[in-house]
């Protein structure tokens, strides 16, 4: 349940950039070098909605309804 909680404060982070540049994935994803979690698309800034924990990795989610639901489900069943 700590986990699931963390997601939500994630996804209604509005300073998603400054918590990027702090992991060391901003340049990363501006440049489209990362996936999103769920739906496998290269990131891009535009459609990104949150980060979350899964198996000591940062995975970062975009802005698809079903993205959202995939990610939330994971965490919570993880
Ligand atoms: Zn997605």
């Amino acid at each position: 349940m700590v986990k699931a909680t963390n997601i939500v404060k994630a996804i209604h982070n509005s300073d998603l950039g400054r918590v990027l540049k702090k992991l060391g994935l901003y340049e990363r994803l501006v440049r489209g070098e990362l996936r999103y979690a769920i739906c496998g698309y290269p990131s891009t800034l535009e459609n990104l909605s949150g980060l979350y924990e899964e198996n000591g990795e940062v995975k970062i989610v975009c802005n698809r309804i079903e993205c959202l639901v995939g990610a939330t489900e994971r965490v919570f069943l993880a």
